[in-house]
């Protein structure tokens, strides 16, 4: 009798550990990320590859995955963005500028006109956008596009400490207690969607430049839920310094676990 039951326990743990989680992935497989810096527009530092090194943030997105059972690849190549390869993805994240179906002095190769619609209908099909800092200052016409980035970026003052108020209890941010003081550059946005949830909102007033005090606090990190597919943006990660913040890394980790479905 021992015997058998330690059998049914076995079999129930090896039937466990095959349940399903999601469209065709086990419970501990990895988060498949592709990360993509393709700058049409504006290169930021913390994604400019030098003389064939990876970028800071790509380099940390590296170790991050090492570290959280999340499998990266860092691209420059916006063509990987189509309806095929993206089946191959739990999680698309941008950290890009400017129209990028147009070629780029960092050589990363464009994307085909129909790449935007293509990746929406993944998201919505049951994909994950992750857009970080630039996203929002990628393709400033584009409806397709904002819906994923939530808005479009309309400037930006000198880098300044700003505190972000957590606006939503939410497992992404319970890291963070109420609130997160850190050195950025803070994006200003325009046409924003009404659709999203904000997680962190800035605390505009107290603010040295009046670009940001003469203005109500507003989203800086917000979620969404589009079909079957999750999308999180924050215009945080301009500087280098930021990217090796501990609480910015584990948000980061955050955004994207919750975005494939895994954290909840
Ligand atoms: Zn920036």
């Amino acid at each position: 009798m021992m015997k058998v039951r330690g059998f049914a326990v076995c079999m129930m743990s090896l039937l466990a550990g095959l349940l399903f989680t999601g469209a065709g992935a086990f419970a501990d497989d990895p988060i498949q990320v592709l990360f993509l810096s393709k700058s049409s527009g504006f290169e930021h530092s913390v994604i400019h590859r030098e003389k064939g090194e990876l970028g800071h943030a790509e380099k940390i997105m590296l170790e991050l995955g090492a570290k959280n059972n999340m499998k990266v690849v860092v691209t420059k190549d916006a063509g990987m963005i189509n309806a095929d390869q993206l089946k191959t993805f739990d999680v698309v994240m941008f950290y890009t500028t400017g129209d990028l179906t147009k070629p780029s002095k960092d050589n990363g190769t464009p994307m085909s006109e129909d790449a935007v619609a293509e990746l929406y209908d993944w998201v919505k099909g049951g994909g994950a956008f992750c857009g970080m800092h630039t996203a929002a200052d990628t393709f400033h016409d584009n409806e397709a596009y904002r819906k994923l980035s939530g808005g479009v970026f309309k400037t930006h003052g000198k880098q300044e400490v700003a505190k972000l108020t957590v606006a939503k209890e939410h497992p992404i941010t319970a890291h963070l207690g109420d609130s997160i003081t850190l050195m950025d550059e803070w994006y200003i946005f325009r046409d924003v969607t009404d659709t999203y949830t904000p997680l962190l909102m800035i605390e505009t007033k107290g603010m040295e430049q009046d670009l940001y005090n003469s203005i109500d606090p507003y989203p800086i990190t917000w979620i969404e839920e589009v079909g079957k597919g999750r999308i999180f943006n924050t215009a945080l990660g301009h500087r280098e310094d930021v990217w090796t913040n501990p609480d910015f890394q584990k948000l980061l980790v955050n955004g994207i676990q919750w975005a494939a479905k895994k954290l909840d």
